[in-house]
């Protein structure tokens, strides 16, 4: 062990840059760089980091996985059993949204003095599960509303701003999330939005223009991320950093485009939304001036587990309907669940349900024991899930044969509305590349641990053994 940790000492650095050159953009080493901070903040190296970090240098962390987390009192057992059968029955019944928003779904986890439900990560995964079962478009619209639309507010806003706005975000005004512009989509420190400070110092007057918001043309409130100046106090200096802001359209100034007409999730509203000379009082800056890639990144990193739980309900829907159909359907006089082919085909299926479902939870149940180091886990599970769910989708129409292709079947909408979860949110290619660049980086600083123990091995014989008997 010691030897390849001298050779990869040597070599790391040299890969590690060149790696990070090809691949990656500013924007990206950022956001890793982001996450690493968070991490740093734990007590012991390797106690807060998370399992999947520490598999990159060969040090298997098991506080995460095992025991598998279990963190539901008998309490909140009983409350999430409370709101599963309305849930569901708004989907069988076919309501309209006004249903979900009198069932408080719109404020999951907005604490109960703020007009929410009050729900953990964990109660929020099973209903969004629930609805990822019934129809992603509505889960979108959800989604797109409390898991990233307001979430800022929840997760940095100050008291005042939590005590205006979630009230209002959970008795009908809809919340939006807008980072995406036209010339910036993964790249999204590259956003050209701005904010100046109004000569008076009273409000930041915002301009710019963001597209494929979802929630863009009906939301009340929106997390909006725009350039702002800022000047470091040490040098004197003022360069351009994103800071998010609380912007309404009653501001004055917003507007939106025609909801776009897209491939999949048709009934959720994604819009172009344009900002022009709005001003925002300053206290509705959001976590601080220039900090808000990193309340992006956390707002995102924070709701991916959600995705997981959705899609391994779509899973569990697809399955259904190819078994049932599958144990019917009869060809060469028998039914065609005896065939080899379309017994693999589901065990399969169910297969990557199965470990999807299992992330998901996983992950909820480690962020409601108050763990802070689930970036790479939750990342994972949003590429994973949404790859399989294509996977699982596809085999379902493949098991029904034509029937599987017929609109009737409700399939072929599952498969459009599936698509875009490799695409937003993180594209799943660039979100590949955050995990390999975190972990690489989180190895090589370790390795540099290592190499400076070597310089004085009198004084560092605990990491060198410790280093030396890992096999
Ligand atoms: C229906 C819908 C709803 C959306 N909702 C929202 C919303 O609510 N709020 C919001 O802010 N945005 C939203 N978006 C935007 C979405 O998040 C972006 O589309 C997504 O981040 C990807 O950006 P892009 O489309 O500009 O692709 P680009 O960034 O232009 O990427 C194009 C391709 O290049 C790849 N690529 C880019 N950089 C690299 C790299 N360094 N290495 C390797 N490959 C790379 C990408 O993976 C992708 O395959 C939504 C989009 C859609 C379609």
């Amino acid at each position: 062990m010691i030897r390849i940790a001298k050779f990869c000492v040597i070599n790391q650095n040299k890969v590690q840059n060149s790696i990070i050159q090809r691949c990656l953009s500013t924007t990206l080493i950022k956001y890793s760089k982001t996450v690493q901070n968070a991490e740093k903040t734990s007590s012991s190296p390797s106690e807060g980091y998370s399992f999947v970090t520490n598999i990159f240098r060969g040090q298997l962390e098991s506080r995460q996985v095992f025991p598998y987390p279990n963190v539901l009192t008998e309490d909140q057992r009983e409350t999430l059993q409370m709101l599963v059968d309305p849930v569901s029955k708004f989907f069988e019944m076919k309501k309209s949204l006004s249903a979900l928003w009198e069932l408080g779904a719109f404020g999951l986890q907005v604490p109960q003095d703020l007009g929410g439900l009050g729900l953990s990560n964990t109660q929020y995964a099973r209903l969004v599960e629930i609805v990822g079962g019934h129809d992603l478009g509505v889960g979108i619209t959800l989604g797109a509303h409390q898991s990233i639309g307001f979430k800022g507010i929840l997760l940095v806003g100050t008291p005042e701003q939590k005590q205006k706005y979630l009230p209002r975000v959970t008795s009908g005004e809809f919340a939006a999330f807008c980072l995406t512009e036209p010339s910036s989509g993964s790249d999204a420190g590259s956003i050209k939005t701005r904010a100046e400070l109004s000569p008076d110092g009273k409000h930041y007057i915002l301009n710019g223009s963001k597209i494929w918001i979802s929630n863009g043309g009906i939301a009340e409130i929106m997390t909006v991320f725009a350039q702002t100046p800022v000047t470091d106090p040490k040098t004197g200096k003022t360069v351009d950093k994103v800071s998010a802001f609380i912007v309404e359209r009653s501001f004055g100034g917003v507007t939106s485009g025609p909801p776009e007409k897209k491939m999949g999730i048709k009934c959720s509203n994604t819009a172009e939304v344009y900002y022009d000379n709005v001003k925002i009082p300053v206290e509705n800056l959001l976590g601080g001036l220039g900090n808000g890639f990193k309340v992006a990144m956390n707002i995102l990193n924070n709701g991916r587990f959600g995705m997981a739980a959705a899609l391994s309900g779509t899973m569990k829907a697809c399955i259904k309907k190819a078994t049932e159909f599958a144990t019917q359907r009869k060809q060469f006089g028998q039914r065609i669940d005896n065939f080899g082919t379309i017994q693999e085909k589901l065990a399969r299926m169910a297969m990557l349900q199965y470990i999807t479902e299992s992330m998901a939870y996983m992950i909820s149940g480690n962020m409601d024991s108050g763990s802070q180091h689930y970036h790479l886990e939750a990342a994972i599970s949003k590429c994973f899930a949404s790859e399989a769910a294509w996977y699982v989708c596809d085999e379902a129409i493949q098991i029904m044969g034509g029937m599987g292709f017929m609109k009737e079947t409700g399939l072929e909408r599952v498969m459009r509305d599936l698509r875009i979860f490799r695409i937003f949110e993180g594209t799943n290619d660039i979100l590949r590349l955050f995990v390999a660049l975190t972990g690489i980086q989180y190895a090589g600083a370790h390795l540099k641990e290592l190499q400076n123990a070597f310089k004085n091995p009198t004084a560092n014989l605990g990491l060198i053994f410790e280093e030396a008997s890992k096999e």
